[in-house]
């Protein structure tokens, strides 16, 4: 069974093992959903919290294979990029998904074929055997394979004909890579309404092709139709970096949507304090598994910045702790659109109460990236070998 060690070590032992199959078998094989995942990397978990970086893993890629032999995994991960810049340009899209998931929430309580069918999927006891499996597999093991997820969904949408939110929300809840810009959007995506009006369709032949014979499922919706969806407003700025100022009392604040802290703000301040892995972005609980997880990596990367006996804080617990510690300002790590910026952004208002001010610091790679983000995926790739110069530049300066 697939483990995931919450450690950066672990993160870079598993990079090295993948590394030899992220050019040529990668671009062949990656869609084959086969016991242990033998040809993808499986370092979602990490890149997500970012206890590894997608610059780190572009550059191992790089250092081995010729840009155009990797060219299938260097644009999976940016795929990863686009999805955050296109969310970080259009944030309503995942306040629109809240409030769409806390309705279907309260609708719950009084429907109870449709809790019936969700617990079910949930649970994996639909009766469509491969369903089932990935549903325990998810909840089992917090992981599940990129053609799978898009199986999933589908069938979870179109077959099942479950509220997509529902669906978003149970990966978020369970896998370990969850992550607000990835999840929704490639819902969103598989139910027709992110690329609009072009749904994607679990096909029992493409199943049983890709799962080598094991799963052949019958009975799956053979003309699913698009789900609707609101216009939104037009894209919004990408963030900046706000620089902290010089000579003013300052304490760095880890939080887990950036967990290399080492490479982004250097260690030269006495106070450090860690946010709490506390805001999920679900009503319900998220897994043991992924809470243990986010915190065991959480407390890993404290470490890997010299600050193990840093206190651990929940937001509305800044302003007082900089009060006590006469603070003037954070400096952290910019939190992309998701639980952690909204709970900053509330910590924030408290603090200018204090006069204390909060230091986002966007990375560079972030920063170049996302403002492409504004169509569709096909655009932003043309633009990933410039990207990949840009990167390449700014290490070597
Ligand atoms: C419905 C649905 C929900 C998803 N939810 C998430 C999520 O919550 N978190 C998440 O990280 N990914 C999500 N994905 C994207 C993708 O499935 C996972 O990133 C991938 O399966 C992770 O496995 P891996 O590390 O073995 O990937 P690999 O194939 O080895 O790819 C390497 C890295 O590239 C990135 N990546 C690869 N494919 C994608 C993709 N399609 N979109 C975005 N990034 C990608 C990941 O960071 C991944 O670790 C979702 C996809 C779908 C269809």
């Amino acid at each position: 069974m697939l483990r995931f060690e919450p450690t950066r070590t672990a993160a870079l032992e598993r990079l090295n093992d993948f590394l030899p199959k992220a050019g040529r078998d990668y671009a062949a094989k990656r869609n084959y959903d086969l016991p242990g995942h033998p040809h993808v990397s499986a370092l979602s978990p990490y890149i997500r919290h970012r206890a590894m970086t997608e610059a780190e893993v572009l550059e191992a890629t790089l250092a081995r294979f010729a840009p155009s032999t990797a060219e299938k995994f260097i644009q999976e991960v940016y795929w990863r990029t686009y999805w955050k810049g296109w969310l970080e340009l259009r944030p309503e899209v995942w306040d629109r998904y809240q409030h769409e998931l806390d309705e279907t929430v309260a609708i719950l309580d009084n429907d109870r074929s449709l809790r019936r069918a969700w617990k079910d999927a949930c649970d994996g006891e639909t009766g469509i055997d491969c369903f089932d499996y990935w549903a325990n597999q998810l909840t089992d093991t917090g992981y599940m394979h990129n053609h799978a997820r898009m199986w999933f969904a589908s069938i979870w949408i179109f077959t099942l004909r479950l509220p997509w939110v529902l669906g978003a929300d149970f990966f978020l809840r369970h896998l370990l890579d969850g992550d607000p810009a990835s999840n929704t959007l490639g819902w969103r995506w598989v139910g027709g309404i992110q690329t609009r009006g072009r749904v994607y369709a679990a096909k029992a032949d493409n199943i049983t092709r890709y799962t080598e014979g094991r799963f052949k499922p019958q009975g799956l919706e053979r003309d699913p139709q698009p789900l609707n969806d609101a216009p939104f407003d037009p894209p919004q700025a990408v963030p900046t970096t706000d620089p902290a100022a010089t000579g003013k009392r300052t304490a760095v604040l880890l939080h887990w949507e950036d967990l290399s802290p080492t490479t982004l703000m250097r260690r030269e301040h006495e106070h450090v304090v860690v946010l709490k892995p506390f805001g999920q972005g679900t009503p319900f609980d998220v897994s043991e598994r992924v809470l243990s997880f986010r915190t065991q990596l959480t407390e890993d990367a404290a470490k890997r910045y010299g600050a193990a006996n840093a206190p651990l804080l929940l937001s509305s617990d800044l302003a007082p702790w900089a009060e006590r510690h006469r603070i003037e300002q954070f400096v952290t790590a910019y939190a992309p659109v998701g639980p952690i910026a909204t709970e900053l952004a509330q910590a924030e208002r408290e603090l200018s109460k204090r006069d204390v001010t909060l230091k986002r610091q966007v990375r560079a790679f972030d920063s170049g990236a996302w403002p492409f983000a504004t169509k569709g995926f096909f655009k932003f790739k043309e633009k990933i070998p410039t990207l990949l110069k840009a990167h390449q530049s700014q290490s070597a300066a």
